[in-house]
């Protein structure tokens, strides 16, 4: 007999997982289907986040940022240490720790939930039938379900010109694991992905080059803050080359030449180790069986309304493979959303406060518009602004770059977009994205009492600054 459930999840990344306990918490008989085996070939829930993405990567962020530090702002601080050594191995043993460990806890999770899990490929066949392949099982079984969500989440794209060989020329996932600290070290995309491997191996040592095909430096984030971060990436020794488009790779003698073009003409680079960090695209080419009618947008992108329902009644899609920005907080929050709508609540999403951040150093973290899209909507706005050189905890801790940026209603003075640049800033946009969700105005902030000395003071006074207040700069 065919086993049935209320609901079966396919992918147990940040969507999927968060998906499936939540519908188990409002009482739904709950599977959850997922493909992913780590390096010694185990099954690991957690999907591209807890594998090779969000949590090894800030993993390795801290440990080369704190080598970094120890090496460059010790001494500043009165702490003089004789030797400083990196233990690559060590570091690297470090992060498979915190994966492992929490790979199992959502393991955990899965059971005291009473989720059912299949560790192996699902496929959606027609009348919400899923067919499983189940590892180390010869024989596929099928199971049903009144409502399936589709999480199957999203690979880095290939390049042509750049093609993987899994030792020279790597992804994201093949950057997190290098053994040692490539001398040279060359990077195509300037994106996200990009900046963050390129900032964590240039603090281990590495020359890094990173080829960016377009003009413009991160046009995703305010032009303020882009502009003002690309000169701090540059300060730090990161070779940032806009408007160069990689057209070949040849690897020779165990080093990788690269052929890019920009504006003066076709151009030469060589690098001990190069990263193709150019975007990716959703795992949907093998997801849906053909009779199924499940319908994708370009890229395989599933379609979905603004409640994730899919052109299928009863078949949802959140994460990565649907719309949106590819995030994890994104993807959970859909999760949650359509587990509470299969359970016969009402819920949503509000797509317009997710917020962004790039853990750099100065970290980037951004929720809402941008000064130029206010200006493109003809928006009318007043701004706030408030530079860490000014917050006496910023002094204090010896890390004084960057700012934050408040943006406000001219009419309403509700505030459309906050956007900051400097310490701690990963953690310090949670506040805006609280007073976005509230519907809060710059003067709500003005009138709040902060803390002294944090830096969250910063955001207080960048909402003070809207009405020309603030009280820790220079009246000009
Ligand atoms: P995934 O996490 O990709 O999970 C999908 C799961 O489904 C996988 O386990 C996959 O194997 C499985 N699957 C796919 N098809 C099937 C099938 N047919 N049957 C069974 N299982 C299947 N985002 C952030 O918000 N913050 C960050 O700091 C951040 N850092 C990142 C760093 C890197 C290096 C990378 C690569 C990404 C980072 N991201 C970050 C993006 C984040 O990882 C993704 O947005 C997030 O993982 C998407 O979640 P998901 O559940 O949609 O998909
Ligand atoms: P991205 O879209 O952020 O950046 C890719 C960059 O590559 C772009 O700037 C693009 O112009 C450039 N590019 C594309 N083709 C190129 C070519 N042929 N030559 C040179 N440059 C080229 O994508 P990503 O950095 O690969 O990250 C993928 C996704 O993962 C993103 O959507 C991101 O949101 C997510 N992610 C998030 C975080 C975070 O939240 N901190 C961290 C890592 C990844």
């Amino acid at each position: 007999m065919t086993e049935q459930y209320d609901v079966i999840v396919i992918g147990a990344g940040p969507a999927g997982y968060v998906a499936a306990i939540r519908c188990a918490q409002l009482g739904l008989k709950t599977a959850c289907v997922d493909d992913w085996l780590s390096s010694n070939d185990k099954p690991s829930l957690g999907g591209t986040c807890l594998n090779v993405g969000c949590i090894p990567s800030k993993a390795l962020l801290e440990s080369s940022a704190l080598y970094a530090n120890a090496r460059q702002d010790f001494a500043k601080h009165g702490i003089v240490v004789p030797s400083i050594k990196m233990d690559i191995s060590a570091m690297m043993a470090r992060k498979d720790k915190i994966v492992n460990e929490l790979s199992q806890g959502i393991g955990i999770l899965f059971k005291s939930n009473g989720i059912t899990l299949y560790s192996g490929r699902g496929k959606l066949l027609p009348d919400k039938h899923i067919e499983i392949k189940e590892f180390g099982e010869e024989e596929k079984r099928t199971v049903s379900a009144d409502n399936v969500i589709l999480a199957p989440g999203s690979s880095p794209i290939d390049l042509k010109a750049a093609p993987l060989d899994g030792h020279l020329i790597v992804d994201s996932s093949g950057a997190l694991g290098f053994s040692e600290v490539p001398a040279r070290l060359g990077i195509i995309g300037a994106g996200v992905i990009g900046l963050e491997l390129g900032s964590m191996w240039r603090r281990l040592g590495s020359e890094v080059v990173l080829l960016e095909a377009q003009e413009k430096f991160l046009p995703i984030a305010d032009d303020q803050i882009a502009r003002e971060s690309h000169k701090q990436f540059s300060a730090q020794g990161l070779d940032i080359r806009l408007n160069a488009r990689v057209v070949a790779c040849e690897v020779k003698n165990n080093r990788v030449n690269i052929d890019y073009e920009d504006a003066t003409g076709t151009q030469h680079e060589t690098v001990d180790k190069l990263i193709v960090a150019v975007g990716r695209r959703p795992n949907t080419s093998d997801l849906c069986a053909e009779e199924a009618g499940l319908t994708l947008e370009e890229w395989g992108v599933i379609h979905v309304d603004a409640q994730c329902m899919t052109n299928l009644p009863g078949v949802y899609a959140i994460g990565d493979a649907s719309h949106g920005p590819m995030l994890a907080h994104k993807g959970s929050e859909e999760g949650v959303m359509v587990a509470e709508i299969i359970a016969g609540h009402s819920a949503q999403v509000n797509y317009d406060t997710i917020p962004n951040v790039i853990y750099t150093e100065p970290e980037i973290a951004w929720i809402g518009k941008t000064e130029q899209r206010l200006k493109s909507t003809g928006t009318p706005y007043r701004v706030g602004k408030f530079p860490f050189s000014a917050s006496g905890r910023a002094k204090a801790s010896g890390d004084t770059t960057g700012m934050v940026k408040v943006l406000a209603d001219a009419e309403t003075d509700r505030i459309l977009g906050v956007h900051m640049m400097g310490p701690h800033c990963s953690e310090l946009i949670a506040q805006a994205g609280i007073a976005m969700a509230f519907g809060a105005s710059s003067e709500d902030i003005a009138m709040i009492m902060f803390a002294h000395p944090t830096l969250s003071e910063a955001f207080r006074e960048a909402a003070l600054a809207v009405d020309g207040r603030a009280i820790h700069l220079v009246k000009k």
